[in-house]
C-alpha cells in the first residue's frame, strides 16, 4: 500500500508511511504518529462529554511516548493522570484540575521507568475502531498504556500526595 518511506515511531513502535521521516522530540514520536494523534484529538475534543475523555487520551499518548528527549514534567503529568483515572476513579476533568494544581508548584520532576512490556494498542487501533466503539477503544488503549507503568505506581502516587485528597470526589466515575 505504501510506496514511499516508512518510519517507526520511537514511542509506540508504529510503522507508518512518511515522506520526511521527521521525529517530534517533545513527544518521542514520529510526526506521522503525531498526525494520527491530532486526528484523534479532533474527535475527543468534539465529544463534549462530562467525563472529559480527551484528558485520558492526551495522557495515554504521552505515557506511551515517554523517552529521553521528553521533558520529565510531561511524562510525570501523563502518568499522574493515568494513575488517577485507573487507580483512583477520577474523571478526566478532575485530572485536569490536578494537573493545574501540580503545575503551580515549581519542582524537579522525577523520571520513571517503564516495565519492559509494550502496550497492546496504539493510537491507530483507536482511530480504526468504529465510532460507536471509539470511546471504549480509548479506555482500553489508555489502560494498556497504564499497564506498562504499573511498576511505578507507588512512586507516582507519592508524587500526588496532597493533591489526591484535595480533589477526591465523592462521585467518582468508574472506567
Ligand atoms: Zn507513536
Amino acid at each position: 500500500m505504501t510506496t514511499g518511506h516508512e518510519i517507526e515511531c520511537p514511542g509506540c513502535g508504529l510503522i507508518l508511511p512518511s515522506d520526511d521521516e521527521v521525529l517530534d522530540p517533545d513527544y518521542n514520536a514520529s510526526t506521522a504518529c503525531r498526525d494520527l494523534m491530532y486526528e484523534l484529538t479532533y474527535y475527543t475534543l468534539a465529544l463534549g462529554d462530562p467525563f472529559f475523555l480527551h484528558q485520558v487520551t492526551v495522557d495515554a499518548y504521552a505515557g506511551q511516548h515517554a523517552g529521553p528527549t521528553v521533558k520529565p514534567i510531561s511524562t510525570a503529568f501523563a502518568l499522574a493522570g493515568l494513575y488517577l483515572v485507573f487507580e483512583r476513579g477520577f474523571t478526566g476533568r478532575q485530572v485536569q484540575r490536578v494537573h493545574m494544581e501540580m503545575g503551580r508548584h515549581k519542582r524537579e520532576w522525577p523520571r520513571f521507568q517503564r516495565l519492559n512490556t509494550a502496550a497492546t494498542m496504539t493510537v491507530r487501533d483507536v482511530l480504526r475502531a468504529h465510532d460507536s466503539q471509539k470511546t471504549d477503544a480509548i479506555r482500553e488503549w489508555a489502560r494498556s498504556v497504564w499497564g506498562t507503568w504499573k511498576g511505578e505506581e507507588s512512586r507516582i502516587a507519592a508524587l500526588l500526595t496532597g493533591h489526591v485528597t484535595r480533589f477526591r470526589s465523592d462521585h467518582a466515575f468508574e472506567m
